[in-house]
């Protein structure tokens, strides 16, 4: 830890908090929705290991993944009776590697389904399976036309054991957008043509937006691991990652001396700079140049000058000589500076923060 650049510490409690906290959510008013996780991209920066054996011990047993290459790992990690669901599907041939590996597939669009009902004709057995059904984002899941299609065919699902019917929202972040209601709308009409066969629509903010966008599963990713579902609301998440970085160098400057690439900072009196090691290679934006701060016990210090590969230079002119040194860390992230407060200082979102969360880090999983 000590020879690390920088710290990032995964709060594990926290991320089972969170799940509790959606769980609960998904069981509030008598309704029965169970809770799955989404690991994708190594749990959104946080390590997919140490967080599904998290929530493996809070009894979450439903999990989704973007890549086979993600399933694959991900079975290594979770009891057998666990259901990993890769949402991008089996690529054209990589059908038998979902099944040697136990993942379920969600089929996205008749190749996959094809594909999907061919190798069960070949096994001849039954192959387990969800179905994304397109309602309005039209990112993946089956279209419409195409899904009027397929039912044509009456054994179109021959050899498909059907586990899941989903379909994800494009704008449940903000609650009032008109495109919520008429995904749930025809998520209904969609659900209705499998009876008997669990549904799936809310991601995090789907979670908030009520019990009528919950069906059967909540998919939650980003809420798990602390970012807001509602923005403009108060998270009720705990934050699950901190991160500090390492005083490199100090240095008085004095007026007229400019800090770093693009001469973009002038002093306008003599300044005291530290150069921490942490830069956009680790994930800390290069947007984030004149907009973000780090603290020092507690006091927040600006950044000063354009954020480097490896290296941010602070203004610290304000905090006391005998309270900063080389080795020493200051906070990036920390109750003081959310996730979300970031990525809002970078034009970005707190997903994009997360995920981009720097492999030199020294991890630190409490
Ligand atoms: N479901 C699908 C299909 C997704 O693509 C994602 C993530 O983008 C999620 C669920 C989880 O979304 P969130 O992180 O907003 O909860």
């Amino acid at each position: 830890c000590a020879r690390a650049g920088a710290i990032l510490t995964v709060d594990l409690d926290a991320v089972r908090a969170n799940y509790r906290l959606l769980r609960e959510r998904g069981q509030a008013d008598g309704a029965q929705a169970a809770c799955a996780a989404v690991l994708k991209a190594d749990a959104y920066g946080l390590g997919m290991d140490k967080v599904a054996q998290a929530l493996v011990r809070e009894g979450c047993r439903s999990f989704f993944v973007a890549h086979l290459d993600e399933g694959i790992r991900l079975r290594q990690l979770v009891p057998a009776d666990c259901t990993i669901h890769v949402m991008h599907g089996a690529m054209p041939g990589t059908a038998r590697d979902c099944v040697e590996h136990d993942l379920v597939p969600v089929l996205n669009d008749p190749g996959q389904v094809a594909e999907w009902r061919a190798l069960a004709r070949e096994l001849g057995r039954q192959l387990p399976a969800a179905l994304q059904v397109d309602t309005g984002m039209s990112r993946m899941g089956l279209a419409p036309a195409d899904l009027e299609r397929l039912r044509q065919d009456p054994a179109w699902l021959e050899g498909i054991d059907l586990r899941l019917v989903m379909s994800h929202l494009a704008c449940a972040d903000v609650p009032p957008h008109p495109l919520n209601d008429r995904q749930r709308l025809r998520f209904q009409e969609v659900r209705a043509l499998f009876p008997g066969v669990p549904a799936s629509l809310a991601n995090s903010s789907g979670v908030f937006l009520g019990g009528a966008w919950h069906f059967d599963l909540l998919r939650p990713g980003c809420a798990l691991y602390g970012i807001n579902p509602q923005p403009g609301h108060a998270n009720p998440l705990a934050q699950a990652v901190s991160l500090a970085a390492r005083v490199v160098q100090l240095r008085t400057v004095a007026a007229g001396d400019i800090v770093g690439y693009g001469a973009r900072y002038v002093a306008q009196g003599e300044r005291r700079i530290a150069t921490i090691a942490i830069g956009y290679a680790d994930g800390w934006l290069r947007a984030l140049t004149g907009h973000s701060q780090a603290f020092v016990d507690g006091v927040a210090v600006p950044f000063a000058g354009t954020v480097s590969m490896d290296s941010i230079t602070l203004d610290v002119t304000g905090i006391p000589e005998a309270r900063i040194a080389p080795g020493q860390t200051v906070d990036l992230l920390c109750p003081q500076q959310t996730v979300d407060e970031v990525a809002g200082q970078a034009g970005t979102i707190g997903y994009e923060v997360l995920t981009r969360l720097g492999a030199r880090f020294y991890r630190h999983y409490v």
